[in-house]
């Protein structure tokens, strides 16, 4: 599990907006990330824990990478949805 800071998880979605993979909701903070080059199928999944948030992949990847990039723009949208739908 790696933390997300402001820092990497802006380089990790720049360097999606390059790669564009594409990302699929498994269910609520677990996300399937497929590079549309070569194939290649991640799962990408995130933790808040005391308001941290953290964020794993099982790439060999052991920095924030781009398919936790690519997959937080998906899991804000649907943060912010279960937030209103319980407002
Ligand atoms: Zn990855």
């Amino acid at each position: 599990m790696i933390e997300i800071t402001k820092t990497n998880i802006e380089k990790a979605i720049n360097k999606a907006r390059q790669t564009k993979p594409f990302v699929k909701v498994i269910e609520f903070r677990r996300y399937s990330v497929t590079n549309k080059i070569t194939g290649a199928n991640y799962t990408v999944k995130f933790t808040k824990i005391n308001n941290t948030k953290y964020a794993e992949c099982d790439c060999k990847a052991t920095v924030i990478c781009y398919h936790i990039g690519a997959s937080i723009g998906a899991h804000i949208v649907l943060a912010e949805q279960m937030h209103t739908a319980t407002a």
